[in-house]
């Protein structure tokens, strides 16, 4: 059995066929899923797919490249993450990709809205899901300097280089891969996952993006998961089957460790 441990099924383009999606995990062997939230304004409906499905949990949290909506105070994501089924917090993170023409001087409200996210989970003693893209070495330095070790948690749809991965691991981070594990291009990717240690694996879709290989390209749903569980098999040399009890276990002592309900 798979866990997909990152996937954003409230997006209209998978709530819109939830029924559709269930039976082909089911068919899959993707018993679990984690709902991951990226505004304030999203958080009721993620939360309700939680809530109402046995096999799914929650997320809450305020993406980085959410702009012009609700700004996350510590308190607002403490009282969402007390909520039955809540059991990150994220997707948090930095993401310099898509500056628009701004410095990085003029981005320190994503690293505000960073701190805010490791603050909230210290202080809920839940794990963090973080997105960084093209801004490792500021995410790293946040994270030690606001003690995001103690938090732990998982640097999701890694494509960071190797020194990164080793930084996230020193602190005490899972590392979560995507079907971009499967792309042609992701050699490095590829090198990286070759020398994260098992027991710090966890796999994802990010759906509806990034559909691995052969669904390249089509809308990704959590059923694809076992694609990118069957290339970190082949890439370390060992049985999908061993990667599927592997990440469901690591899957488990991350997140539902520290379930509260
Ligand atoms: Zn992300
Ligand atoms: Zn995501």
């Amino acid at each position: 059995m798979y866990v997909d441990s990152h996937c954003h099924l409230s997006f209209p383009e998978l709530r819109e066929r939830l029924d559709t999606i269930r039976a082909d995990m089911a068919a899959a062997g993707v018993d679990r899923a984690l709902c991951i939230c990226t505004t304030l304004e999203e958080f009721d409906d993620v939360h309700a797919l939680a809530r109402d499905h046995a096999n799914f949990w929650c997320s809450v949290g305020v993406h980085p490249d959410t702009e012009n909506l609700a700004e996350p105070t510590v308190d607002d994501l403490l009282e969402r993450a007390r909520r039955p089924k809540v059991v990150a917090i994220g997707e948090t993170g930095l993401d310099y990709y898509r500056l628009e023409g701004r410095s990085h001087h003029e981005m320190a409200w994503q690293r505000d809205r960073f701190r805010v996210h490791i603050r909230a989970a210290r202080a809920a003693r839940l794990p963090l899901v973080i997105h960084t893209r093209s801004a490792s070495d500021d995410t790293i330095g946040i994270l030690r300097e606001e003690g995001g070790g103690e938090a732990r948690g998982v640097f999701h749809c890694f494509t960071e280089s190797m020194a990164t991965a080793e930084a996230a691991l020193e602190l005490g981070f899972h590392i979560s891969f995507s079907g971009i594990l499967t792309f042609k291009s992701a050699e490095e990717l590829r090198a990286v996952a070759h020398r994260v240690p098992l027991d710090r694996c966890l796999i994802e879709t990010d759906s509806p993006y990034l559909a691995p290989v052969p669904f390249r390209g089509k809308v990704n749903t959590p059923a694809y998961v076992p694609w990118v569980a069957k290339q970190l098999a082949a890439i370390k040399g060992i049985d999908p089957e061993v990667v599927a009890e592997a990440t469901s276990r690591n899957f488990e002592r991350l997140f539902l460790g520290a379930e509260t309900t």
